[in-house]
């Protein structure tokens, strides 16, 4: 029985792996066959009894990233040879060495790439972050690391049905914030709109299925309205002899979704279901008239909408996609996407970067199309190089630059560029040069004069106005989008404040001389705390910005007195609420919130503590006792290196009062969203509020609310009230300053 099964596994190894050869074949060289084979062989052995949670042998998920690899990106021998090694050194025995040894150092990079990046992957995690950050890295070095990445990812998301369901939505959640994006960036059209409705499959199963009924159940009308449309092209095409197919494909499952949510509609009233695509066979000499002949028959017979027209086959995007889009009215009062493109538009449009390479000599267009990517990798590389930011924000940065699609505006000389969607003339300053952004004051934009945060449109040509006294300041931040501009901005800022950091620890050292000090640890830690900052760093950075007045560094002299007084508790009141120091009774426990034996307390801006949450009382040197959460940002520190200072403290229980707390909100942007919001805090739990701030960008949604609560439960309840709020996303807990 046993013995049959493993026949069985065989014989559909050999099938896969025959299949593979069968698709490779094609552009094999000398020698390439045997390279493949060696590989396949050396994987085998290394998997051997091994199987994957679906119960399959180990060896038929490398077998199918390759052929992933040749028959859906068009990769050649050296991505096989990779796909089929790339668990090896992470899961058996076989070491990074043997592979060089084997198969050459090319390989034995491109594994070694692929090994590092599949360390832990933790969703929102700065772990996460470094991995991505090292497979940038990595990629810039060698795409192909990524492209098989992408094959193993499109795989794994393909078999996530034997996965528990935990691990479905981990995964899934990575693909849709990295893979899916980044496919789309390397022009892989297919496998990202695979990726984002694999995604919605394991995430939001009932919806996903209600479409996919709801697109099949439309078929036979989709269809019928498809011939009637195409029927006056097609004959007018036959016409003239041109060879071509036309397609009128649903738009993918997650498309549609992701216009239910933004448009807030139900199916039926999405429109554009469908787009209708005619590709037509011509020398890649004739390419571009005869598409804008095909252009000139459509909107003969249906009328184009002037502002739908995309022309991207005079400037490809920068993914390579080539194509020529227009939006025309059918006659039954329908708009409908028509998409103009040649064969080898689009075979570069759905299988992206690796078919560049197969046009790559054959004329000017492709290599322009080529260089589209060369120079985002370049870009990569240089941002990887230059950017000091923290992984993070490196990540969320460069995030941003992937989804966003890209403007095309001009130089005084006329070059073109291309910038991210969004990017204003400050972008465009720092694309040029940083100098040249760090001193932007202003721009020209087609003669007008315009401020930097002037949102570029495609078309305009661009004059940076700059000035030798202009700094780049903090909410420069909020004028960019691109991560170059972004990184830039911020690696100034922070030398800004270095200096003013070495400013304000002269001046101090100063005025402690006047006082006859010395500058020391003990001193800094009480600067710190009579200053209320939050460490040595922000202390003299505020005091050599001047917001802090340098001439109350004096007054230091006079608080060793001061602090004794006022932690034997009976300091003078001023503001903050009455606690109740019970000595005796419960081990110097504070109570919070009761009018008995005053002592002054105040609960620390850091963390602002609300009743419920776990808390401290902290000796301040000026301030009297500050009360912190636990799981304060400061409280490590203060516990540890001031436990002296320490006091227990817990909540009165019958507090009437009310505490500010925050929290921030995100979600998909609809119409009335904020009014649910409001209504459930103010209406049904009756809480106030103090303070609502939103934004909206690219159909987010994200606020902050500052809200008076009397405990922890009723925060609680509020939250969770306001995430069943339809299209809300997240709401957590921020602490207000
Ligand atoms: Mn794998």
């Amino acid at each position: 029985m046993i013995q049959v099964a493993q026949d069985e596994d065989k014989r559909e190894i050999l099938r896969q792996y025959r299949k593979l050869l069968r698709y490779a074949k094609p552009f094999l060289k000398e020698g390439d066959a045997r390279q493949i084979k060696k590989a396949f062989n050396l994987s085998m052995d290394a998997h051997h009894n091994m199987r994957r949670r679906s119960g399959e042998p180990y060896i038929m998920h490398p077998l199918a990233v390759a052929q992933i690899c040749v028959e859906e990106i068009g990769l050649g021998t050296t991505s096989i040879v990779s796909a089929l090694l790339h668990d090896v050194v992470e899961d058996t025995e076989l070491e990074i060495e043997d592979i060089e040894r084997n198969f050459g150092s090319k390989v034995a990079k491109i594994i070694d790439g692929l090994t590092k990046i599949s360390g832990v992957f933790d969703y929102g995690t700065s772990m996460q972050a470094e991995n991505f950050r090292k497979m940038l890295l990595t990629m810039s070095e060698d795409v192909r690391v990524i492209l098989v990445k992408i094959a193993d990812r499109l795989h794994n998301m393909r078999t996530l049905d034997s996965m528990p369901r935990n691990k479905q939505i981990k995964i899934a959640s990575e693909t849709i914030f990295l893979y899916a994006p980044l496919s789309h960036r390397l022009g892989l059209y297919l496998i990202k709109s695979e990726l984002e409705d694999l995604y919605l499959k394991y995430t939001e199963p009932e919806m996903y299925r209600l479409i996919i009924d709801k697109i099949s159940a439309t078929k036979s009308a989709r269809t019928r309205f498809i011939r009637n449309f195409i029927n006056p092209i097609q004959n007018e095409l036959n016409k003239r002899g041109y060879e071509y197919v036309i397609k009128g494909r649903p738009k993918s499952v997650y498309s549609i979704w992701t216009k239910m949510q933004k448009q807030d509609i139900p199916f039926e009233q999405v429109y554009d279901l469908f787009a209708v695509r005619i590709i037509i066979d011509v020398p890649q000499e004739n390419e571009k008239a005869a598409c804008w002949q095909v252009y000139s028959i459509v909107t003969d017979h249906y009328q184009p909408n002037p502002d739908r027209l995309r022309d991207w086959i005079s400037t490809p995007k920068s993914n390579g996609y080539e194509s020529l889009h227009t939006t025309v009215m059918s006659k039954t009062g329908n708009w409908v996407e028509v998409q103009i493109r040649t064969r080898r538009m689009d075979e570069i449009a759905e299988k992206g970067y690796a078919a560049h390479w197969k046009y790559k000599h054959q004329g000017p267009q492709a290599i322009g199309a080529e260089s589209g990517i060369e120079l985002w990798v370049a870009r990569v590389r240089e941002m990887l190089e230059h950017n000091a930011s923290s992984a993070i924000e490196f990540v969320d940065d460069f995030r941003s630059n992937l989804f966003s699609d890209e403007v095309f505006v001009f130089t005084p000389k006329g070059e073109l560029k291309k910038l991210p969607n969004g990017a204003t003339a400050l972008d465009f300053a720092f694309d040029i040069h940083s100098e040249v952004g760090a001193r932007c004051i202003g721009a020209k934009v087609n003669s007008k004069l315009v401020p930097i945060n002037y949102k570029l449109k495609t078309g305009d040509q661009i004059e940076i106005l700059t000035s030798s006294k202009q700094k780049p300041s903090e909410d420069w931040l909020q004028f960019v989008v691109s991560s170059k501009a972004k990184g830039k901005i911020k690696d100034v800022l922070k030398e800004q404040k270095k200096a003013a950091a070495n400013e304000g620890k002269a001046i101090v050292k100063r005025k402690l001389k006047q006082i006859k000090q010395e500058l020391n640890n003990e001193i800094v830690d009480k600067l710190v705390n009579f200053f209320n900052v939050s460490s040595p760093l922000d202390l003299y950075f505020k005091i050599g910005t001047g917001s802090i007045d340098p001439k109350n560094i004096k007054k230091i002299k006079n608080l060793d007195q001061k602090v004794t007084k006022k932690v034997n508790g009976q300091a003078d009141v001023k503001t903050g609420q009455k606690i109740v120091k019970t000595q005796s009774k419960e081990n110097d426990v504070l109570l919070i919130g009761e009018d008995l034996d005053e002592v002054e307390y105040t609960l620390a801006k850091c963390c602002t503590p609300i009743p419920g949450d776990d808390v401290f009382g902290f000796v301040s040197t000026h301030e009297g006792i500050k009360v912190h959460r636990v799981n304060c940002p400061n409280a490590v520190e203060l516990l540890s290196k001031h436990g002296n200072r320490v006091i227990k403290a817990k909540w009165a229980s019958k507090s009437a009062l009310s505490f500010l707390a925050g929290l921030s909100i995100k979600g998909t942007d609809r119409v009335g969203l904020l009014n649910d919001v409001t209504r459930i805090i103010s209406n049904d739990l009756q809480v106030n509020i103090r303070s609502i701030t939103t934004a909206t960008e690219a159909g987010i949604f994200e606020g902050q609310i500052q809200l008076f609560v009397h405990d922890t439960k009723e925060l609680d309840v509020l939250i969770k009230r306001i995430e069943k709020i339809e299209g809300m996303e997240k709401v957590d807990r921020f602490y207000p300053k």
